[in-house]
């Protein structure tokens, strides 16, 4: 069928939008009718390097069209968001792990189906997608079904997008793996839509401290406002200095989203003994360094990636925090009209929204 879609053409260009050909989706397939998409970092770090011409895009949310000779579980006319893709055969997946799946690069990230076929293509060429299980940036999305989940029809579809990736990092981070005891303390340092999701899930657990740390007044705004207990501005003096005032003993956790050297050292030295820091964030540095002397106290540093969450089990349940009123990261949403993607994705480099979503 004929889809609309916003190509990158070469490596850190503005998208296009053009017509290409999307296949029928095979056995374990599902077509998709995209009803909207969020933009996430992630997109725009990897329109840097993507092998081209390609469909980005991994926060869609949209309707089940056609589903494959296999597929069960999934049917047409299903509301769904789609998240990433995993092999769901290796020990990972087997033991309820898929962001950690064996294959994870060759399924999300190769341009390309495992056998080395696209759905994608334009005047009888292959275009490169299967981003992340999706490749969203378009009107209708051939995914792998093991990777889209059915959510209730009653939800705001354009809500949905963001919690297959950037709502449910945050989020997951917190209620999957850090897991902070009732009446403990968390600290996030970065106050994006990823942040501000890991602040919205700490309140949920309990915590009765939860601070937010970023360079953008506004952002910490949106912070306080949504529930974190305390902003810390961190042009403002010594965050070390800042967080020690709020917790004189440590941070019980501490959160980074922003991949930056100094940060992510910040981010260990303020936890208390016992202290776990979870790096959920992709950013600038390639290191992360510190004084092996810090985490002597029983300290931990882990890594995670995309909230280690099981999405056909974590999704519906953020959902429905969502829509008890407890999660409402909605309001962090700024919505552009899919032929706007290139304004969507200049807002988001400016930090000026929250969470950009393109509508069709
Ligand atoms: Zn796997
Ligand atoms: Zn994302």
């Amino acid at each position: 069928m004929r889809i609309t879609a916003a190509v990158l053409e070469s490596a850190g260009a503005p998208f296009t939008l053009q017509q290409l050909d999307l296949a029928e989706p095979g056995p374990d397939e599902v077509l998709v009718r995209v009803d909207s998409v969020g933009v996430c970092g992630t997109d725009l770090e990897f329109a840097n390097f993507f092998p081209t011409p390609a469909v980005l895009g991994h926060e869609g949310s949209g309707v089940v069209e056609q589903v494959g000779a296999r597929v069960t579980g999934v049917a047409v006319g299903d509301h769904v968001a789609m998240s990433f893709a995993s092999c769901g055969e290796c020990p990972l997946c087997l033991g309820g792990n898929p962001a950690y799946c064996r294959r994870f690069d060759a399924v999300n990230f190769a341009g390309r189906r495992p056998d080395g076929s696209s759905a994608l293509s334009r005047d009888g060429a292959p275009v490169n997608g299967h981003f992340l299980g999706q490749s969203s940036f378009a009107t209708h999305v051939v995914a792998p079904a093991r990777a889209v989940v059915p959510v209730a029809k009653e939800i705001d579809l354009r809500v949905v997008g963001p919690f297959g990736c950037g709502f449910g990092t945050g989020a997951g981070a917190v209620l999957n793996v850090l897991r902070p005891e009732v009446g403990s303390s968390l600290v996030v340092f970065g106050a994006g839509a990823v942040g501000v999701a890991a602040i919205l899930a700490a309140r949920a657990a309990g915590c009765a401290v939860v601070a937010a740390v970023d360079v953008n007044a506004g952002k910490l705004d949106t912070a306080r406002l949504l529930g974190a207990t305390h902003g810390v501005h961190s042009a403002a003096g010594d965050p070390r200095e800042l967080l020690a005032a709020i917790a004189p003993h440590g941070f019980d956790v501490a959160i980074d989203t922003t991949g930056r050297e100094d940060v992510l050292r910040t981010a260990v030295e303020v936890l208390g003994p016992l202290g776990r820091c979870g790096v959920i964030g992709v950013g600038p540095s390639e290191r992360m360094s510190f004084d092996w002397r810090s985490i002597l106290n029983g300290r931990t540093v882990t890594g995670i990636i995309g909230g280690n969450s099981l999405p056909q089990v974590f999704l519906p349940r953020l959902l429905d925090l969502h829509a008890a009123g407890r999660f409402p990261v909605d309001r962090l949403i700024t919505y552009f009209p899919f032929e706007q993607i290139n304004e969507a994705v200049a807002a988001v480099r400016a930090g000026e929204v929250g969470k950009a979503v393109l509508t069709f």
